[in-house]
């Protein structure tokens, strides 16, 4: 069993929300008059593009919050949705219960990981999951209600989950969770929640990177040892490094940046690849 993700619905124009929501910020015009015109399209999509696309290079992140993604989560483990459930802020999550679900005959869903197949252990993994199996079934049967019973259940059980998340909040949990010291399942279920905002608005999707990304803080924040085994690491800076360059900078000993600089700097995002 593995991670299926598919965005159900999200906001109705993400583009025309980002404008909006920056645009009054920085505009004499009122809103409606901003939106008559992105109707009229005086302000075409271009424009539209072009300007949040820019802004997305700056700290103002609130406006992203009015962004919205419905994702249908199925496949996973409990280990992930557990972790899953750790983000606060911007994200509602409902969960199939285990209370009012009962496994019919013991029989309950559950995800191996790679690792456990690859040591050749699948068989005594699958044992022990129908085990377990045979002593829920023997509570339920015993008639030991299923909120109780599930406390034999292990973290590999699947679950599923319905989730709306906010851009703002989704870039937070591309930050933390398509890093490489983050867990595979839950990278997994970004990466295909990046794939799936990809499919509907790219200029947004392109800005769902591990924190390291050139679009997000662009070095990174772990200890140096971990970012020495990260395989990112060899294209993107550990913060140590530019502490040690803006020190050499402030002696005069590196040149400011120029524009070609930019370029390699993008450049370098593109050796990342889609998922870095
Ligand atoms: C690699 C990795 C390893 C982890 N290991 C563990 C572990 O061993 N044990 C464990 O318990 N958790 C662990 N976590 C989970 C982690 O501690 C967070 O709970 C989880 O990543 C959610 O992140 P968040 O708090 O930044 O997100 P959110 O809860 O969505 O918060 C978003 C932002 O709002 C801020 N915020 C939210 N609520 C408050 C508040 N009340 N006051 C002030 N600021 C607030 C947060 O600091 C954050 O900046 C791990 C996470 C990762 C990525």
């Amino acid at each position: 069993m593995s991670p299926e993700v598919t965005l159900l619905s999200h906001s109705p124009d993400p583009l025309r929300s980002l404008y909006l929501a920056y645009r009054t910020c920085y505009s004499q015009l009122t809103p409606q008059e901003l939106a008559r015109r992105i109707e009229s399209e005086r302000i075409s999509r271009e424009e539209m593009a072009r300007f949040v696309e820019e802004r997305l290079k700056t700290g103002h992140v609130s406006p992203l919050e009015q962004v919205w993604f419905e994702f249908l989560i199925s496949g996973v483990s409990r280990a992930f949705s557990h972790q899953f459930v750790r983000h606060r802020v911007g994200v509602s999550v409902e969960q199939q219960s285990q209370r009012y679900v009962t496994y019919k005959g013991g029989r309950f869903p559950y995800v191996t990981p790679e690792s456990v197949v690859a040591a050749g252990k699948r068989g005594a993994f699958d044992a022990l999951m129908a085990r377990i199996g045979e002593v829920y079934e023997e509570l339920v049967q015993a008639g030991v209600p299923a909120e109780d019973a599930r406390f034999v259940l292990p973290n590999a059980t699947a679950t599923n989950l319905k989730v709306t998340v906010n851009f703002a909040a989704l870039l937070h949990m591309g930050d933390l969770r398509l890093c490489t010291r983050a867990q595979w399942e839950f990278r997994r279920v970004v990466a295909k929640m990046r794939a799936e905002v990809m499919r509907v608005e790219p200029m947004l999707g392109r800005m769902l990177q591990p924190k390291c990304g050139e679009r997000r803080l662009g070095y990174c924040d772990e200890d140096y040892e971990a970012w020495k085994a990260c395989p990112l690491g060899k294209v993107r800076p550990h913060k140590s490094t530019l502490s040690l360059l803006s020190e050499q900078y402030r002696r005069g000993e590196v040149q400011p940046l120029r524009e070609e600089d930019f370029e390699t700097i993008e450049r370098i995002g593109e050796l990342a690849g889609a998922g870095g």
